[in-house]
């Protein structure tokens, strides 16, 4: 696309009027992705201020991809010298979309953040939605809620479980099909940026700030190009954070479980006497005692895993190495004005 369409000037109200707003694009290997998303940011940039006193930039977070994503959004950007101001820092690896999302957080210092992702299934036409949300509303966080028609029946029920536990137990309820795609606040986003932990949940983490929030349904767009990056194994991973960061349940079940167990037994034990004592029946020794050894030994075992969990997060908090490594952090483009 050439620039020679946006030769319209925008009226721009004095710089003070206007709040600022910075998106927060992370990137993992998304090189067929980012031209169009510098596309679609350049154009919803555009109607947003004329649309509303905000103006609009960006932070694209490189998390460690191994494709040639940073040039190509480098030679889009240079391509297109006018629009919102873009700065792209770049991981040192690849940390994970949470902690990407945490490191763009980091840097931003606008009354509001978007984050979004690099993959064009985030509608710019939501954003408005939630800028409404903000300056009309006074919400501090306005979240988009997917619906996910297009899932799998597995993958539904397996959301459904998730948000059931976490719920049912944590001590801030989670909004279902509630995802990274939001509106923050700068309270808000201040208040998350103190939360420090490394195993982050973002969606626990949103949830425990607490604020006004309000949610915005909308139908994700099919991905632009390229696959998902989430994996069922990096699904499950993020699964077992969220629910470890998140609440006490699974501890307390072994005590619970534990209780049952002893009270079930115990019951048995006093039975197996009595029968044996008043009305001489013989115990029946051998398949009882591993039934019973087997199941005891198995119980034992899951709940050493689930204190295994904890304490490997325990761990890895107490470790308290940073949460990511910034390799670089360049300007790709300062604000220019449409020309007028
Ligand atoms: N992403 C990332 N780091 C990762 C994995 C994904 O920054 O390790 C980014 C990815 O490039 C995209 C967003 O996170 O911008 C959402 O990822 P994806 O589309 O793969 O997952 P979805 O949520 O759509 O299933
Ligand atoms: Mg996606």
């Amino acid at each position: 696309m050439q620039n020679s369409e946006m030769s319209h000037p925008i009226a721009l109200p004095r710089r003070g009027d206007r709040k600022t707003i910075t998106f927060v694009i992370p990137f993992h290997n998304e090189a067929l992705n980012l031209e169009a998303m510098v596309d679609a940011l350049d154009a919803y940039a555009k109607a947003a201020a004329r649309k509303w006193p905000v103006t609009v930039d960006a932070v694209f977070v490189d998390d460690g991809s191994s494709d040639d994503g940073v040039d190509r959004l480098q030679t889009a950007l240079a391509q297109r010298p006018r629009g919102p101001a873009v700065r792209m820092i770049r991981l040192s690896r690849n940390f994970g979309k949470e902690v990407a999302l945490a490191a763009g957080l980091d840097l931003v210092q606008a009354d509001a953040v978007v984050m979004m992702d690099a993959d064009l299934q985030h509608p710019f036409s939501v954003v408005d939605a939630f800028i409404h949300g903000w300056l009309n509303e006074g919400y501090e966080i306005v979240y988009g809620v997917a619906s996910h028609k297009s899932e799998g029946a597995v993958k539904n029920a397996a959301r459904r479980a998730f948000h059931h536990l976490m719920n049912a137990h944590g001590e801030a309820p989670i909004a279902r099909d509630a995802g990274d795609f939001r509106l923050l606040s700068r309270r808000a986003y201040e208040a998350l940026r103190r939360l420090g932990e490394r195993q982050r949940m973002m969606k626990g983490l949103y949830s425990w700030i607490g604020f006004r929030q309000k949610a915005v349904p909308f139908t994700p767009l099919r991905r632009h190009a390229g696959r998902a990056k989430f994996s069922p194994l990096k699904l499950w991973m993020l699964t077992l954070d969220g629910i470890t960061s998140n609440t006490l349940l699974p501890l307390r079940l072994a005590a619970i479980i534990g209780l049952f167990a002893a009270l079930l037994t115990g019951g048995y034990g006093l039975w197996t006497i009595i029968e044996k004592l008043f009305f001489g029946i013989p115990t029946p020794g051998y398949p009882t005692i591993v039934v019973i050894v087997g199941f005891v030994g198995a119980v034992q075992l899951i709940f050493l895993g689930v204190i295994g969990e904890y304490l490997g997060r325990v761990l890895v908090e107490v470790r308290g190495r940073p949460l990511y490594l910034v390799e670089s952090d360049v300007t790709l483009r300062v604000q220019r004005r449409i020309a007028s």
